[in-house]
């Protein structure tokens, strides 16, 4: 450790907190990352509380209320749901429907508005998987755990043997970092804004350390909608599954994820899960909800 790594660090932090506006995860999109410069703010955002991006600040509004995610997760029993609901003190609004979630050290762990990661979880086994970036600095969000990682090494490799070689734009997300990110929202914005493009601390699956966003090398569309229309979103969308990954957010699907469509964002569930994941033609929600026998709690 150097003082000039320091300063670069803080540097990269300052900017990381002038421009994450960005994304509803919490900041895929900062300036190191975002090499096309395409990021644009999300105060503008949809009016509706359903159907933000997890990601990214689009201003695309929603076509669907993610309400319905509402009671599905009381039936997650072998996802890890503890089936407690606590109060959101800082909100003050009624979160009977959120639960934390009991075992967080699942691959196929289901967090998003109504599952959240306990507070002090922190993936025990990260590492730097072994694939390209859109930038270059040794930063928290490169990081995925172990098997995700060994996996996502994989599926890019794959990628490139078909000449759509893929980099990494944003990986895994402390809980400190998100609560920084968030916080900074509410601040800017106030809370109900935020809470439109913004995740809320231990409702980011990039906390996981299973969630990467990615984009075609070139960096162009980074966590942006165009990435859609790209070939390596189609080849994701065909091949990501063999992999052990889903595209999390998928098109028409805002009802139940809570997120619009987020072709970048992947979601390491493991292969057979997200094998069956794509033949059942559902979402993480539908497939937990489905897979486990229902065990509603005495509320
Ligand atoms: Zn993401």
């Amino acid at each position: 450790m150097n003082s000039r790594r320091t300063t670069a660090a803080a540097l990269l932090l300052a900017a990381f907190m002038l421009v994450s506006a960005a994304c509803g995860d919490g900041g895929s999109k900062t300036q190191a990352d975002t090499a096309a410069g395409t990021s644009t703010p999300p105060a503008s955002s949809n009016t509706s509380s359903t159907g933000t991006s997890a990601d990214a600040s689009k201003s695309k509004p929603s076509e669907t209320p993610a309400a319905s995610t509402n009671g599905q997760n009381q039936a997650s029993g072998t996802a890890g749901v503890k089936q407690t609901a606590q109060t959101d003190t800082k909100s003050g609004k009624k979160t009977d429907d959120i639960q934390v979630v009991a075992n967080p050290a699942d691959v196929a762990v289901l967090v998003n508005k109504t599952n959240k990661l306990p507070d002090s979880y922190k993936p025990q086994d990260l590492v730097d998987p072994n694939v390209p970036f859109t930038f270059k600095e040794k930063l928290e969000k490169r990081k995925m755990r172990k098997e995700a990682a060994a996996a996502l090494e994989k599926l890019f490799e794959a990628a490139k043997k078909d000449n759509l070689p893929l980099a990494g734009v944003s990986a895994y997300r402390s809980h400190e970092t998100q609560k920084t990110v968030y916080n900074r929202y509410v601040q800017k914005d106030g809370e109900a804004a935020a809470n439109k493009y913004s995740a809320k601390p231990g409702h980011s699956e990039h906390e996981t350390g299973l969630a990467i966003d990615v984009a075609g090398s070139s960096g162009k569309c980074a966590a942006q909608d165009c990435f859609g229309a790209t070939k390596e979103a189609k080849w994701l969308a065909e091949h990501a599954a063999d992999y052990g990954f889903i595209i999390r957010y998928p098109e028409g699907k805002e009802g139940i994820t809570g997120y619009q469509y987020e072709p970048w964002h992947l979601r390491y569930v493991g292969v057979d899960t997200a094998k069956a994941i794509v033949k059942q033609g559902v979402t993480l929600e539908e497939y937990v909800k489905n897979a486990v026998p229902v065990t509603k709690p005495k509320s």
